[in-house]
């Protein structure tokens, strides 16, 4: 979405109707000298970004929004559904030892825990990993679901939440994932995760003109 950029002509668009509006594309056409087809695409774009809205048989409006309130708006809207990332789990009786290796193999922060159901039962972070890599025990005969945060105790989301309620959950709860859940009638089946990488790619998405 070009919510911080807008040619020369879009911004001319904007004066006018924000000084004559509602008007409508006719007569902006009019005051431009340029045709109505023309001009097309520009209005388009700008009641798509929310600048200007449009009321059949009336004409334009300016909405008085700031870039910043549009990208706001937007950032309110997306779901964790279109950011989701895919998740890694691990059976809850492998050994410290094979989680250290999947999350190397995998190259992911987060591994969730799931029983013989493929049920959510724990989560294991970097640190829970270190954590019991510097105690005395034998790696490879720990069973993860002995060091592993566990139900209730984890945070879930689901792919119909907003974005911004995960990364609000992450920051207030100091962790780097959540996973993605489904419901079943033997608990939750994880389908996804969301991380602080998703969060900071919806950053760079913001500053590349993309839709949203
Ligand atoms: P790290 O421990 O590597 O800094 P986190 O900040 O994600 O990584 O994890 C901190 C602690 O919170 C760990 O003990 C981990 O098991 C736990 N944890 C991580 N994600 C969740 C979650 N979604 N719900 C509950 N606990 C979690």
């Amino acid at each position: 979405m070009r919510t911080i950029e807008l040619n020369k002509r879009q911004e001319q668009i904007l004066q006018i109707v924000k000084g004559d509006g509602p008007i409508t594309g006719e007569q902006i056409a009019e005051k431009l000298d340029l045709t109505r087809a023309t001009l097309r695409p520009d209005l388009a774009i700008l009641t798509m970004a929310g600048y200007l809205e449009a009321r059949p048989r009336v004409g334009y409006f300016y909405t008085g929004k700031t870039s910043s309130q549009l990208i706001a708006e937007k950032l309110r809207k997306l779901k964790v559904r279109d950011f989701q990332s895919i998740p890694v789990v691990v059976n809850t009786n492998v050994s410290v030892y094979d989680a250290i290796c999947t999350m190397f193999l995998e190259d992911v922060g987060t591994l969730f825990v799931v029983d013989e159901s493929a049920v959510l039962v724990g989560v294991l972070s970097r640190k829970d990993l270190l954590r019991a890599s510097i105690g005395k025990q034998e790696l490879t005969s720990v069973p993860v679901n002995i060091i592993m945060t566990r139900m209730p105790n984890i945070t879930i989301c689901r792919k119909e939440d907003y974005i911004i309620d995960v990364a609000i959950t992450l920051i207030e709860k100091q962790i780097d994932a959540l996973p993605v859940v489904k419901e079943t009638e033997k608990g939750f089946e994880v389908i996804g995760r969301v991380t602080k990488t998703n969060m900071t790619s919806i950053l760079v998405n913001l500053t590349e003109d993309e839709i949203l």
